[in-house]
């Protein structure tokens, strides 16, 4: 199926007329093409959320909410078309985007849509001098946001959903890898009502589409989710015009399990956390740290957990392991193992492709449980972003802390205890911005969401996204 661009409400071929091919990653074969857009395309883009953001900026907050809360009740009522798009393009089980990716999206619209309405600004008065002040929140004009291929429609309408809530005009960006379900998005915002050019969305390379957003010098802030280095990129072209940044960035989370958990909870929800979306989350723990008077148990009981896990097919019912995002990708998660391996990381299980009967030549990968012997080899420090998870133990609340914290990124954490003095200095003292405590990914959408470190700059979230997405302009008045 051949895709297109989104603009003022219409669909239309990139200008230049190239295009990339798109590859269904469970079979590995080419079933489509997308348009490479570049500058040109994203000019018309801009003109189109331009000339709309004066009537969009002025329209009422229910008659902006109702359209929101409109497109997430169309985006549930094509739910199955909807998550097999998402699984067919991006080699996750059918189950998943299901359960979680679609009616994640239609969460971001409903919720956003309902925010706004709650949204407030402050006001000060300066007493005894006859002064008031009040802070007014206003949209920005034209914002871009650029989203990955990991959670490819729930993470680009994590970022419009705010940005149109908030008043403002949006020139959009999918990942070139994971196109589908945005190009599906637009005919849904028509059939809601969404005014033409208040949403736009551009396909195409990183480099190409994607440089063109960053270096418009009228877009005036920029919503990335994606790799560190892509946003250390993206950072240096958008410092030098003052534009607003929000960098949702790579992570290398720790799973932090002490003796003193609930066992057979914290064991389902490792296999969770490790492998979800064949590991493919951000937010996946990645590094696990066992205390060492339980290794031994978790372990056998672990590595028997995640050889039961069935890798297959994505649209198979009992798939839990779907296929990786694409070639490249499934390269760079072998050349890890391989590294692992020069480093003395024992494969206790896992390590190898998958061959699955008439889906030969798809993406697929075993999930894959590494031994290491310490905290500082490189599987334990790069961001792998795949079905492979180290394990090591740890003796003291001191030495692990040290371990989690010595890395790069700082995304997210997760403790399994049932020690609350532990809890509290370990969520106080692990540099990430998000701990979660005997449990994982569960999410709230009020709540602040981001990392430090290298995992980016900024939070998204709550009234976190609505007042990025808005200018606070403070009047004084005396009277
Ligand atoms: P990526 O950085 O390669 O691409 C992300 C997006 O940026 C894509 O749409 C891409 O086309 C675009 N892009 C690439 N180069 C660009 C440029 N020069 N200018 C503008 N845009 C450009 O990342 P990816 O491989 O798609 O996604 C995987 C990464 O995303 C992982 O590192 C993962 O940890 C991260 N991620 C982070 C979060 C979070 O919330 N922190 C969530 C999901 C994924």
């Amino acid at each position: 199926m051949d895709i297109k661009n989104y603009i003022n409400g219409a669909f239309s071929p990139p200008v230049a007329d190239r295009y990339i091919d798109n590859y269904n990653p469970s079979n590995g074969e080419i079933y489509g093409q997308i348009p490479n857009s570049d500058a040109q395309d994203v000019e018309l883009a801009y003109k189109s959320a331009k000339n709309a953001f004066p009537s969009w900026s002025e329209t009422t907050i229910d008659e902006r909410s109702r359209i929101l809360i409109k497109i997430s009740e169309l985006l549930e009522a094509n739910l199955q078309r909807f998550a097999e798009a998402e699984s067919k393009d991006n080699g996750k089980p059918i189950s998943l985007a299901k359960t979680v990716d679609i009616p994640r999206a239609a969460s971001n619209f409903r919720f956003f849509g309902n925010a706004i309405t709650q949204f407030a600004s402050e006001s000060h008065e300066s007493v005894g001098i006859n002064a008031i002040n009040y802070t007014l929140r206003q949209p920005i004009g034209v914002v871009g946001c650029i989203s990955p291929w990991n959670l490819p429609l729930y993470l680009f309408t994590w970022k419009i959903a705010p940005a149109i809530a908030a008043g403002n005009c949006v020139v959009a960006k999918p990942s070139e890898v994971t196109p589908m379900t945005a190009y599906l998005l637009g005919e849904i915002c028509n059939e809601a009502g969404l005014p033409k050019g208040v949403l736009n969305i551009v396909h195409g390379l990183g480099t190409s589409t994607g440089q063109a957003i960053v270096e418009h010098p009228n877009i005036k802030a920029i919503s990335f989710t994606g790799g560190t280095q892509t946003g250390a990129h993206i950072a240096r072209v958008a410092a030098p015009m003052f534009k607003k940044l929000s960098l949702e960035l790579g992570g290398k989370n720790p799973n932090i399990i002490f003796a003193d958990c609930d066992y057979d909870d914290m064991l389902a929800t490792t296999v969770r956390s490790s492998f979800a979306n064949q590991g493919q989350i951000c937010l996946c723990g990645s590094r696990i740290f066992v205390e060492e008077s339980i290794y031994e148990k978790f372990k056998t009981d672990f590595v028997a957990k995640v050889k039961a896990l069935k890798v297959g097919h994505p649209s198979e019912k009992d798939t839990n392991i779907g296929a990786l995002v694409s070639k490249q990708h499934l390269e760079k998660v072998i050349q890890y193992i391989e590294i692992a391996k020069q480093e003395n990381g024992k494969i206790l299980c896992g390590g190898d492709r998958v061959t699955v009967k008439k889906f030969e030549k798809g993406y697929y990968l075993q999930p894959t449980v590494i031994e290491v012997e310490n905290d500082e080899c490189r599987v334990n420090q790069e961001e792998i972003f795949g079905p492979v998870v180290t394990i090591m133990p740890f003796t003291s609340d001191d030495e692990v802390l040290e371990m989690a914290n010595k890395v790069k990124y700082g995304l997210s954490a997760t403790l399994w205890t049932n020690n609350l003095k532990r809890t509290m200095r370990m969520s106080n003292e692990l540099q990430t911005g998000i701990v979660w405590v005997n449990t994982w990914m569960l999410r709230d959408l009020r709540t602040p969401f981001g990392g430090v470190k290298a995992s980016g700059v900024g939070r998204e979230g709550g009234f976190e996204a609505l007042r990025f997405f808005t200018e606070a302009k403070n009047v004084c008045i005396k009277y």
